[in-house]
């Protein structure tokens, strides 16, 4: 019997004992490659000497010092290389200790910049149906996420969802990708207008959409209208890069490669690589210099902001990252990994789309490959090949989330940057085994 609360599963899970490169090991010695990274969180694998010494060489001089008192090497020098890397006009760090926390603290940022601004009216989020930002009750109340929100929905403050822009459910047949795009994003504008021009505080959306629908990148031009209408109507873009940043994608930032600057962004995965629980909320000049010349002051904090030996970890990541080349690689091996994927089930019946970026990948699991019908949710697909997977020694992290009233059962696969040629060929063979134990 475990103590722990509360067992994600019912089934007893394997305990493990420790890790290795791209390999998770239980206590029998069962090898399990780290397909998922967990949940896209592991990019540089597991047992790194170079951060693990870091965290030990910090753990030696001070584990912890209060930001109310102190600064600290660490968190000052992670901020100085995340802003040298982050996109233009991005200018100041807020560091904490999770996804939830960045999201958390970026949209009371974007509130306090308004009533700082003379603004106190604006009050409104607006976010999408495809979507996830965190448990916490403001993150769960931005998320499009009906499972995750149902039990809570009377707690939750309000906030409104216009579609997602999701090219395989959401395109008509008698539109081009491009006009499918300005359509989804256009709606962000009828939605401004509906609640009232001047009451918007922001507009919330993941570049590469993870939790809910699977390695969602949107479509050419997306982006450009959705900061355009930002732009227009004086709203703040607020882009949640805790999935998909951090190299993710094949570039630092996944907003990189939509050619525009959000003016809050948040990260977190990645960032401690699982070393450490750390995450970040990053901001624009502007929304800085609006509070700092304002009140003088953030009115938000937790204990663990700025958490020493957590920086310390999360700067060896960053710098294995960007100097030490593993962004690129990413980008390359995830184009090998999206061909990889695409050769062995790209025509298989019931694999209805494979997409993603970088090592960001999924596959979307259908009935009826033309129709593109779900299988019927209480199949829950997803499940029996996660289970199948991890049974063949495939770690892939498995989702059944609802699009606009479809169901889909899907895959993401988000393994470690260090991986090699030959675990391509490692991770196709595994998950043919989950799928043939599953179809
Ligand atoms: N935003 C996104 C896009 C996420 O994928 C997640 C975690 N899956 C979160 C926020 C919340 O992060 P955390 O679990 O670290 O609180």
């Amino acid at each position: 019997m475990s103590h722990i609360f509360p067992r994600h599963t019912k089934a007893s899970l394997p305990t493990v004992a420790r890790g290795e490169g791209v390999y998770l090991y239980d206590q029998s010695g069962k090898a399990y490659f780290d397909g998922s990274g967990g949940a896209a969180v592991s990019c540089l694998g597991h047992g790194d000497k170079e951060v693990t010494d870091a965290i030990k060489t910090q753990l030696d001089s001070v584990a912890f010092a209060h930001t109310s008192f102190f600064t600290s090497d660490p968190a000052e020098r992670l901020a100085d290389k995340l802003i040298e890397h982050a996109p233009e006009g991005i200018d100041r760090v807020y560091l904490v200790s999770g996804g939830s926390e960045a999201m958390e603290a970026a949209l009371k940022l974007a509130r306090q910049y308004f009533v700082e601004t003379g603004q106190p009216q604006r009050r409104h989020v607006i976010a999408r149906r495809q979507s996830y930002h965190g448990n916490t009750l403001g993150a769960l109340a931005t998320g499009g996420n009906e499972w995750r929100r149902a039990p809570f929905a009377p707690m939750l403050v309000e906030t409104t969802h216009i579609s997602p822009c999701f090219e395989y459910r959401g395109k008509r047949d008698e539109e081009t990708t491009v006009e499918y795009g300005l359509r989804v994003a256009n709606e962000l504008e009828t939605e401004i207008q509906r609640l009232g021009e001047d009451s918007v505080i922001a507009f919330v959306a993941e570049p590469v959409v993870g939790a809910t629908a699977g390695a969602v990148p949107a479509v050419e031009g997306y982006f450009k209208r959705i900061r355009e209408i930002c732009d227009q109507y004086g709203v703040l873009l607020i882009l949640d890069e805790v999935m998909c940043g951090m190299g993710r994608t094949g570039t630092l930032f996944a907003s990189e490669q939509e050619g525009i600057t959000p003016d809050i962004v948040a990260i977190a995965k990645g960032l401690g690589a699982g070393y450490q629980p750390i995450g970040a909320m990053l901001c624009s000049a502007k929304i800085y210099e609006a509070i700092e010349s304002g009140s003088g002051f953030f009115q938000h904090g937790h204990t663990y902001v700025g958490h020493p030996t957590a920086s310390a970890a999360a700067l060896a990541v960053l710098t294995k990252l960007t100097d030490g080349g593993l962004v690129d690689r990413c980008a390359v091996m995830g184009d090998k990994l999206q061909d990889a994927l695409q050769q062995a089930f790209g025509q298989h019946p019931n694999i209805g789309d494979i997409r993603g970026r970088g090592l960001f990948r999924a596959l979307e699991f259908v009935e009826d490959r033309e129709t593109k019908a779900p299988f019927a949710p209480d199949q829950a697909l997803h499940k029996t090949l996660k289970k199948e997977a991890f049974e063949a020694g495939l770690i892939c992290y498995p989702m059944g989330g609802t699009i606009d009233g479809k169901r889909g059962d899907h895959i993401l696969l988000a393994p470690p940057f260090i991986m090699e040629d030959a675990h391509l060929d490692e991770i196709v063979t595994k998950l043919q085994t989950a799928i043939d134990r599953t179809l």
